[in-house]
Protein backbone atom coordinates (compact mmCIF):
# COMPACT_ATOMS: atom_id res chain seq x y z
CA UNK A 1 0.00 0.00 0.00
CA UNK A 2 1.69 3.39 -0.72
CA UNK A 3 0.10 6.74 0.10
CA UNK A 4 0.92 10.84 0.11
CA UNK A 5 0.87 12.81 3.56
CA UNK A 6 -1.16 15.75 3.50
CA UNK A 7 0.81 19.07 3.50
CA UNK A 8 1.29 20.53 7.15
CA UNK A 9 -1.38 22.39 8.90
CA UNK A 10 -1.05 25.15 11.36
CA UNK A 11 -2.29 23.02 14.44
CA UNK A 12 -2.34 26.04 16.71
CA UNK A 13 -2.15 29.80 16.57
CA UNK A 14 -1.41 32.78 19.51
CA UNK A 15 0.76 32.81 22.30
CA UNK A 16 0.73 29.41 24.41
CA UNK A 17 1.60 29.87 28.07
CA UNK A 18 4.42 26.70 28.09
CA UNK A 19 6.05 28.20 25.17
CA UNK A 20 7.85 30.40 28.08
CA UNK A 21 8.45 27.08 30.08
CA UNK A 22 12.27 25.88 30.75
CA UNK A 23 13.63 22.04 29.71
CA UNK A 24 11.24 22.32 26.67
CA UNK A 25 13.59 21.70 23.61
CA UNK A 26 15.38 18.22 22.85
CA UNK A 27 18.19 17.56 21.34
CA UNK A 28 17.63 15.98 18.02
CA UNK A 29 19.55 14.95 14.64
CA UNK A 30 19.22 17.18 11.89
CA UNK A 31 20.84 15.36 9.16
CA UNK A 32 18.65 11.97 8.44
CA UNK A 33 20.89 9.11 6.20
CA UNK A 34 19.14 6.34 4.95
CA UNK A 35 18.54 3.69 7.98
CA UNK A 36 16.67 0.88 8.93
CA UNK A 37 15.36 0.40 12.48
CA UNK A 38 12.67 -1.72 14.15
CA UNK A 39 9.73 0.99 15.21
CA UNK A 40 9.59 4.71 13.56
CA UNK A 41 7.54 7.14 15.65
CA UNK A 42 6.44 9.32 13.25
CA UNK A 43 5.15 12.30 15.53
CA UNK A 44 7.46 13.61 18.25
CA UNK A 45 4.81 15.35 20.94
CA UNK A 46 3.12 13.85 23.74
CA UNK A 47 1.87 10.97 22.14
CA UNK A 48 4.51 10.20 20.06
CA UNK A 49 7.21 10.98 23.07
CA UNK A 50 5.58 8.14 25.78
CA UNK A 51 5.15 5.87 23.01
CA UNK A 52 9.10 5.92 22.46
CA UNK A 53 9.34 6.19 25.81
CA UNK A 54 7.59 2.99 26.89
CA UNK A 55 8.89 1.32 23.77
CA UNK A 56 12.47 1.82 25.01
CA UNK A 57 11.36 0.79 28.35
CA UNK A 58 10.64 -2.66 26.62
CA UNK A 59 14.28 -2.76 25.10
CA UNK A 60 12.78 -1.80 21.29
CA UNK A 61 15.03 -0.01 18.88
CA UNK A 62 12.98 3.17 18.04
CA UNK A 63 13.57 6.29 15.93
CA UNK A 64 11.20 9.21 16.04
CA UNK A 65 10.33 11.77 13.27
CA UNK A 66 8.89 14.97 12.73
CA UNK A 67 8.39 17.61 10.01
CA UNK A 68 8.66 20.33 13.09
CA UNK A 69 11.06 20.71 16.04
CA UNK A 70 10.17 18.37 18.51
CA UNK A 71 7.08 19.31 20.98
CA UNK A 72 5.95 22.25 19.22
CA UNK A 73 2.51 21.05 17.70
CA UNK A 74 -0.71 20.73 19.47
CA UNK A 75 1.07 20.16 22.75
CA UNK A 76 2.24 23.14 23.10
CA UNK A 77 -1.25 24.70 23.05
CA UNK A 78 -2.59 21.58 25.38
CA UNK A 79 -3.89 22.76 28.99
CA UNK A 80 -3.11 19.88 30.30
CA UNK A 81 -6.33 19.11 32.90
CA UNK A 82 -5.14 15.06 33.22
CA UNK A 83 -8.92 13.87 33.71
CA UNK A 84 -10.35 10.09 33.42
CA UNK A 85 -13.38 11.46 32.91
CA UNK A 86 -13.94 11.15 29.45
CA UNK A 87 -15.91 14.46 27.53
CA UNK A 88 -18.85 11.77 27.51
CA UNK A 89 -20.60 11.31 30.69
CA UNK A 90 -20.36 7.57 31.42
CA UNK A 91 -24.71 7.20 31.65
CA UNK A 92 -24.30 8.80 28.08
CA UNK A 93 -21.34 6.87 26.70
CA UNK A 94 -23.06 3.53 28.20
CA UNK A 95 -26.24 4.28 26.18
CA UNK A 96 -24.04 4.42 22.92
CA UNK A 97 -21.70 1.54 23.02
CA UNK A 98 -23.25 -0.55 25.94
CA UNK A 99 -22.23 -0.24 30.05
CA UNK A 100 -19.89 -2.85 30.17
CA UNK A 101 -17.49 -1.35 27.56
CA UNK A 102 -18.06 2.50 28.86
CA UNK A 103 -17.67 1.15 32.43
CA UNK A 104 -14.09 -0.30 30.95
CA UNK A 105 -13.56 2.67 29.11
CA UNK A 106 -13.80 4.88 32.15
CA UNK A 107 -11.68 2.58 34.37
CA UNK A 108 -9.10 2.35 31.52
CA UNK A 109 -9.03 6.19 31.42
CA UNK A 110 -8.77 6.37 35.43
CA UNK A 111 -5.39 3.49 35.08
CA UNK A 112 -4.25 5.41 32.13
CA UNK A 113 -3.84 8.63 34.71
CA UNK A 114 -2.13 6.08 36.71
CA UNK A 115 0.41 5.17 34.10
CA UNK A 116 0.87 8.93 33.10
CA UNK A 117 2.30 9.14 36.62
CA UNK A 118 3.84 6.55 37.18
CA UNK A 119 6.07 6.72 33.92
CA UNK A 120 7.23 10.44 34.96
CA UNK A 121 8.08 9.11 38.67
CA UNK A 122 10.14 6.51 36.94
CA UNK A 123 11.95 9.33 34.87
CA UNK A 124 11.94 12.10 36.92
CA UNK A 125 10.50 13.92 34.36
CA UNK A 126 9.79 17.33 36.13
CA UNK A 127 6.65 18.71 34.83
CA UNK A 128 4.64 20.23 37.53
CA UNK A 129 2.55 17.12 37.90
CA UNK A 130 0.60 17.61 40.93
CA UNK A 131 -2.46 15.37 41.53
CA UNK A 132 -5.89 17.05 41.58
CA UNK A 133 -9.34 16.77 42.03
CA UNK A 134 -12.04 17.69 39.75
CA UNK A 135 -15.17 19.35 39.90
CA UNK A 136 -17.67 19.60 37.26
CA UNK A 137 -20.42 21.99 37.87
CA UNK A 138 -23.78 22.09 36.71
CA UNK A 139 -25.02 23.81 33.43
CA UNK A 140 -27.32 23.59 30.74
CA UNK A 141 -26.15 19.82 29.40
CA UNK A 142 -26.60 18.36 32.98
CA UNK A 143 -28.38 20.16 35.90
CA UNK A 144 -28.59 18.40 39.79
CA UNK A 145 -30.11 15.37 39.15
CA UNK A 146 -28.35 13.85 36.16
CA UNK A 147 -25.03 14.92 37.80
CA UNK A 148 -26.30 13.23 41.14
CA UNK A 149 -27.34 9.74 38.90
CA UNK A 150 -23.82 10.03 37.16
CA UNK A 151 -21.47 10.02 40.53
CA UNK A 152 -23.79 7.80 41.54
CA UNK A 153 -22.73 5.45 38.97
CA UNK A 154 -19.73 6.28 38.86
CA UNK A 155 -19.00 5.47 42.16
CA UNK A 156 -21.02 1.91 42.08
CA UNK A 157 -18.23 0.80 39.52
CA UNK A 158 -15.45 1.89 41.94
CA UNK A 159 -14.63 5.33 40.48
CA UNK A 160 -14.17 8.04 43.12
CA UNK A 161 -16.57 10.07 42.47
CA UNK A 162 -19.04 12.22 44.68
CA UNK A 163 -22.41 14.31 44.05
CA UNK A 164 -22.32 17.60 45.77
CA UNK A 165 -25.50 19.60 46.28
CA UNK A 166 -25.73 23.64 46.32
CA UNK A 167 -25.38 24.33 50.10
CA UNK A 168 -22.03 22.00 50.11
CA UNK A 169 -20.68 23.27 47.00
CA UNK A 170 -21.03 26.48 48.26
CA UNK A 171 -19.81 25.70 51.44
CA UNK A 172 -16.47 23.89 50.08
CA UNK A 173 -15.46 25.66 47.03
CA UNK A 174 -17.71 29.12 47.19
CA UNK A 175 -19.04 28.02 43.44
CA UNK A 176 -23.24 28.97 42.98
CA UNK A 177 -24.34 26.32 41.20
CA UNK A 178 -26.85 23.87 41.45
CA UNK A 179 -24.72 20.76 42.28
CA UNK A 180 -21.51 19.04 41.39
CA UNK A 181 -19.67 15.85 40.82
CA UNK A 182 -15.94 15.83 42.72
CA UNK A 183 -13.68 13.23 41.32
CA UNK A 184 -10.32 12.48 42.50
CA UNK A 185 -7.39 10.49 40.58
CA UNK A 186 -6.80 13.54 38.11
CA UNK A 187 -4.16 15.79 37.61
CA UNK A 188 -2.35 19.07 36.21
CA UNK A 189 1.54 19.14 34.14
CA UNK A 190 2.82 21.25 32.08
CA UNK A 191 2.52 19.12 28.72
CA UNK A 192 5.68 20.81 27.06
CA UNK A 193 8.07 19.42 29.75
CA UNK A 194 5.97 15.99 30.01
CA UNK A 195 6.51 15.50 26.58
CA UNK A 196 10.51 16.94 26.10
CA UNK A 197 11.11 14.91 29.03
CA UNK A 198 9.65 11.68 28.10
CA UNK A 199 11.79 12.07 24.76
CA UNK A 200 15.10 12.72 26.48
CA UNK A 201 13.95 9.57 28.78
CA UNK A 202 13.56 7.74 25.38
CA UNK A 203 16.88 9.01 24.28
CA UNK A 204 18.78 8.07 26.98
CA UNK A 205 17.24 4.15 26.79
CA UNK A 206 18.69 4.74 23.29
CA UNK A 207 15.67 6.48 20.86
CA UNK A 208 17.03 8.36 17.84
CA UNK A 209 15.13 11.67 17.01
CA UNK A 210 15.20 13.51 13.51
CA UNK A 211 13.56 16.80 12.62
CA UNK A 212 12.74 18.64 10.96
CA UNK A 213 11.74 15.32 8.53
CA UNK A 214 8.72 14.92 6.52
CA UNK A 215 7.57 11.70 5.99
CA UNK A 216 5.74 11.72 2.76
CA UNK A 217 5.50 8.65 0.78
CA UNK A 218 4.42 4.96 2.96
CA UNK A 219 4.65 1.47 1.44
CA UNK A 220 3.53 -1.03 3.96
CA UNK A 221 3.79 -4.77 3.14
CA UNK A 222 3.94 -7.87 5.13
CA UNK A 223 7.63 -7.85 5.91
CA UNK A 224 8.28 -3.67 6.76
CA UNK A 225 7.28 -0.20 5.77
CA UNK A 226 8.80 2.15 3.76
CA UNK A 227 8.89 5.55 4.91
CA UNK A 228 9.89 8.47 1.96
CA UNK A 229 10.80 11.62 3.11
CA UNK A 230 9.78 14.89 1.35
CA UNK A 231 13.93 14.77 0.60
CA UNK A 232 13.97 11.20 -0.76
CA UNK A 233 15.34 9.73 1.51
CA UNK A 234 14.07 6.14 3.18
CA UNK A 235 13.66 4.89 6.40
CA UNK A 236 12.82 1.20 6.86
CA UNK A 237 10.88 -0.28 9.72
CA UNK A 238 9.59 -3.30 10.40
CA UNK A 239 6.59 -1.16 12.34
CA UNK A 240 5.57 2.11 12.46
CA UNK A 241 3.53 4.64 14.47
CA UNK A 242 1.31 7.59 13.37
CA UNK A 243 1.43 9.89 16.59
CA UNK A 244 0.81 12.76 14.09
CA UNK A 245 -2.14 14.62 16.49
CA UNK A 246 -4.58 16.18 14.12
CA UNK A 247 -2.64 16.33 10.63
CA UNK A 248 -3.79 12.51 9.40
CA UNK A 249 -2.34 10.77 6.33
CA UNK A 250 -5.20 11.22 3.32
CA UNK A 251 -5.23 7.24 2.66
CA UNK A 252 -6.07 6.74 6.45
CA UNK A 253 -10.15 6.03 6.55
CA UNK A 254 -12.15 9.00 8.18
CA UNK A 255 -13.13 8.22 11.44
CA UNK A 256 -16.10 9.89 12.98
CA UNK A 257 -14.41 12.59 14.42
CA UNK A 258 -13.65 16.28 13.44
CA UNK A 259 -11.31 18.77 13.70
CA UNK A 260 -13.26 21.69 15.83
CA UNK A 261 -11.34 24.46 17.31
CA UNK A 262 -10.62 25.57 20.97
CA UNK A 263 -9.50 28.44 22.61
CA UNK A 264 -7.54 29.25 26.09
CA UNK A 265 -5.90 32.40 28.35
CA UNK A 266 -3.67 32.13 30.99
CA UNK A 267 -4.17 35.11 33.66
CA UNK A 268 -1.05 37.20 35.18
CA UNK A 269 -0.06 35.52 38.28
CA UNK A 270 -2.08 35.82 41.59
CA UNK A 271 -1.91 36.27 44.89
CA UNK A 272 -2.59 33.12 46.38
CA UNK A 273 -6.19 33.81 48.32
CA UNK A 274 -7.57 34.74 44.82
CA UNK A 275 -7.85 30.64 43.83
CA UNK A 276 -10.20 28.68 45.10
CA UNK A 277 -9.89 26.10 47.47
CA UNK A 278 -7.63 23.04 46.93
CA UNK A 279 -7.04 24.44 43.22
CA UNK A 280 -8.83 21.87 42.02
CA UNK A 281 -9.79 21.16 38.20
CA UNK A 282 -13.31 22.76 37.16
CA UNK A 283 -15.17 22.35 34.42
CA UNK A 284 -18.57 22.91 33.39
CA UNK A 285 -21.06 20.16 32.14
CA UNK A 286 -22.28 22.87 29.88
CA UNK A 287 -21.95 23.37 25.47
CA UNK A 288 -20.28 25.47 24.91
CA UNK A 289 -18.13 24.39 28.12
CA UNK A 290 -15.51 26.45 30.19
CA UNK A 291 -12.96 24.79 32.49
CA UNK A 292 -10.08 25.61 34.06
CA UNK A 293 -7.09 24.70 36.09
CA UNK A 294 -4.41 26.46 38.11
CA UNK A 295 -0.65 26.35 37.23
CA UNK A 296 2.51 26.36 38.83
CA UNK A 297 3.09 30.09 38.88
CA UNK A 298 -0.04 31.28 40.03
CA UNK A 299 -1.98 31.68 37.01
CA UNK A 300 -5.64 30.52 35.97
CA UNK A 301 -5.76 28.43 32.71
CA UNK A 302 -9.29 28.98 31.03
CA UNK A 303 -10.34 27.34 28.09
CA UNK A 304 -13.35 26.30 26.03
CA UNK A 305 -15.35 28.29 23.68
CA UNK A 306 -15.06 25.60 21.15
CA UNK A 307 -16.34 25.71 17.70
CA UNK A 308 -17.26 24.35 14.11
CA UNK A 309 -13.86 26.62 12.88
CA UNK A 310 -11.06 24.29 10.87
CA UNK A 311 -9.85 27.46 9.37
CA UNK A 312 -6.97 28.26 10.82
CA UNK A 313 -7.53 31.89 9.72
CA UNK A 314 -10.87 31.80 11.03
CA UNK A 315 -8.96 30.63 14.16
CA UNK A 316 -6.95 33.16 15.26
CA UNK A 317 -9.04 36.38 13.72
CA UNK A 318 -11.53 34.94 16.57
CA UNK A 319 -9.07 34.45 19.21
CA UNK A 320 -9.77 38.35 20.70
CA UNK A 321 -13.37 37.95 20.74
CA UNK A 322 -13.42 34.36 22.42
CA UNK A 323 -9.85 35.37 25.50
CA UNK A 324 -12.54 38.26 26.10
CA UNK A 325 -15.73 36.17 26.55
CA UNK A 326 -13.20 33.26 28.41
CA UNK A 327 -12.10 36.23 30.88
CA UNK A 328 -15.83 37.20 31.40
CA UNK A 329 -17.00 34.02 32.08
CA UNK A 330 -14.51 33.39 34.44
CA UNK A 331 -14.52 36.68 36.15
CA UNK A 332 -18.48 35.85 36.55
CA UNK A 333 -16.81 32.32 38.04
CA UNK A 334 -14.10 33.97 40.47
CA UNK A 335 -15.93 38.02 41.14
CA UNK A 336 -14.30 40.23 42.89
CA UNK A 337 -10.57 39.08 41.71
CA UNK A 338 -8.11 41.39 39.74
CA UNK A 339 -7.96 39.05 36.60
CA UNK A 340 -5.89 40.38 33.86
CA UNK A 341 -4.84 37.96 30.13
CA UNK A 342 -1.14 37.35 29.99
CA UNK A 343 -1.58 34.67 26.93
CA UNK A 344 -4.50 33.85 24.69
CA UNK A 345 -4.08 31.08 22.10
CA UNK A 346 -6.08 28.83 20.67
CA UNK A 347 -6.00 24.67 18.39
CA UNK A 348 -7.06 22.53 16.69
CA UNK A 349 -8.83 19.60 18.13
CA UNK A 350 -10.91 16.72 17.93
CA UNK A 351 -14.47 15.79 18.84
CA UNK A 352 -15.52 12.53 18.33
CA UNK A 353 -19.31 11.49 19.50
CA UNK A 354 -18.33 9.14 21.99
CA UNK A 355 -15.13 10.90 23.21
CA UNK A 356 -13.22 8.01 22.54
CA UNK A 357 -10.29 8.21 20.10
CA UNK A 358 -9.35 5.66 17.30
CA UNK A 359 -5.98 4.11 18.83
CA UNK A 360 -5.38 0.59 16.76
CA UNK A 361 -3.24 -1.18 14.32
CA UNK A 362 -4.66 0.06 10.73
CA UNK A 363 -6.23 -3.00 8.98
CA UNK A 364 -5.02 -1.86 5.64
CA UNK A 365 -1.64 -1.03 5.85
CA UNK A 366 0.41 -4.48 7.72
CA UNK A 367 2.57 -3.19 10.53
CA UNK A 368 1.70 0.63 10.93
CA UNK A 369 -0.48 1.67 13.94
CA UNK A 370 -2.50 5.08 14.51
CA UNK A 371 -3.72 7.37 17.11
CA UNK A 372 -6.91 9.47 15.87
CA UNK A 373 -8.89 11.61 17.39
CA UNK A 374 -8.12 12.46 20.91
CA UNK A 375 -9.94 15.37 21.91
CA UNK A 376 -10.69 16.90 25.58
CA UNK A 377 -8.32 13.56 27.02
CA UNK A 378 -5.62 13.55 24.53
CA UNK A 379 -3.61 13.58 27.49
CA UNK A 380 -4.89 10.37 28.88
CA UNK A 381 -5.54 8.60 25.98
CA UNK A 382 -1.52 9.50 24.95
CA UNK A 383 -0.90 7.03 27.84
CA UNK A 384 -3.49 4.30 27.04
CA UNK A 385 -1.78 4.30 23.54
CA UNK A 386 1.51 4.00 24.97
CA UNK A 387 0.12 1.25 26.71
CA UNK A 388 -1.27 -0.27 23.44
CA UNK A 389 1.37 0.11 21.56
CA UNK A 390 3.51 -1.85 23.75
CA UNK A 391 1.64 -4.83 23.28
CA UNK A 392 1.50 -4.74 19.43
CA UNK A 393 4.75 -4.12 19.16
CA UNK A 394 5.22 -7.23 21.12
CA UNK A 395 2.57 -9.41 19.36
CA UNK A 396 0.24 -8.78 22.15
CA UNK A 397 -3.15 -7.67 21.85
CA UNK A 398 -4.51 -5.10 24.95
CA UNK A 399 -7.50 -6.66 27.03
CA UNK A 400 -8.67 -3.04 26.10
CA UNK A 401 -8.25 -2.90 22.39
CA UNK A 402 -11.30 -3.09 21.25
CA UNK A 403 -12.03 -0.10 22.83
CA UNK A 404 -10.33 2.11 20.70
CA UNK A 405 -10.78 0.34 17.46
C1 LIG B 1 -6.18 24.23 23.30
C2 LIG B 1 -6.12 22.76 23.63
C3 LIG B 1 -6.44 22.34 24.90
C4 LIG B 1 -6.34 21.00 25.24
N1 LIG B 1 -6.60 20.63 26.51
C5 LIG B 1 -6.41 19.36 26.89
C6 LIG B 1 -6.56 18.99 28.25
O1 LIG B 1 -6.87 19.82 29.11
N2 LIG B 1 -6.33 17.69 28.58
C7 LIG B 1 -5.95 16.76 27.66
O2 LIG B 1 -5.74 15.59 28.02
N3 LIG B 1 -5.84 17.07 26.35
C8 LIG B 1 -6.05 18.35 25.96
N4 LIG B 1 -5.89 18.69 24.65
C9 LIG B 1 -5.59 17.64 23.68
C10 LIG B 1 -4.12 17.25 23.75
O3 LIG B 1 -3.36 18.40 23.95
C11 LIG B 1 -3.73 16.55 22.48
O4 LIG B 1 -4.46 15.35 22.38
C12 LIG B 1 -2.25 16.22 22.45
O5 LIG B 1 -1.43 17.32 22.74
C13 LIG B 1 -1.89 15.69 21.09
O6 LIG B 1 -0.54 15.30 21.13
P1 LIG B 1 0.09 14.56 19.90
O7 LIG B 1 1.45 14.21 20.29
O8 LIG B 1 -0.84 13.47 19.48
O9 LIG B 1 0.04 15.68 18.75
P2 LIG B 1 1.09 16.86 18.44
O10 LIG B 1 1.60 17.49 19.68
O11 LIG B 1 0.45 17.75 17.44
O12 LIG B 1 2.31 16.07 17.79
C14 LIG B 1 2.17 15.46 16.51
C15 LIG B 1 3.45 15.71 15.75
O13 LIG B 1 3.40 14.98 14.53
C16 LIG B 1 4.13 15.72 13.57
N5 LIG B 1 3.73 15.32 12.21
C17 LIG B 1 2.49 15.36 11.67
N6 LIG B 1 2.52 14.88 10.41
C18 LIG B 1 3.81 14.54 10.14
C19 LIG B 1 4.48 14.01 8.99
N7 LIG B 1 3.83 13.70 7.86
N8 LIG B 1 5.83 13.79 9.06
C20 LIG B 1 6.52 14.09 10.21
N9 LIG B 1 5.93 14.60 11.30
C21 LIG B 1 4.59 14.82 11.29
C22 LIG B 1 3.75 17.16 13.87
O14 LIG B 1 4.73 18.06 13.37
C23 LIG B 1 3.66 17.16 15.39
O15 LIG B 1 4.84 17.65 15.99
C24 LIG B 1 -5.97 20.04 24.27
C25 LIG B 1 -5.65 20.46 22.96
C26 LIG B 1 -5.72 21.80 22.64
C27 LIG B 1 -5.37 22.22 21.24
Amino acid sequence: MKAKTSPPKQLRGGAPLWADSPRISVRHHTKLEPLTCEIVIVGAGISGAIAALMLTENGHDVVVLDRRAPVTGSTLASTAMIQYEIDTPLSELADKIGARKAERAYRRAFQGNVSLRKLAERHDIACALKDRDALLLAGNEMGARALHAEADYRARIGLPATFLNQADLRERFGFDRTGAILSSGNAELNPAQYAAGALRAAQALGARIYSPHDVKDIVASDKHVALRMTTGMAVIAQKVVFATGYETLPQIPKQKYDIVSTWAIATKPLPPDAFWPTRCLVWEASDPYLYMRATADNRIVVGGEDADVSSPEKRDAATGRKSQRLLAKLQKLLPGRDLKIDYAWSGAFADSPTGLPYLAPLDHMPNCFALLGCGGNGITFSAIAGELITAWAAGRRDPDADLFE
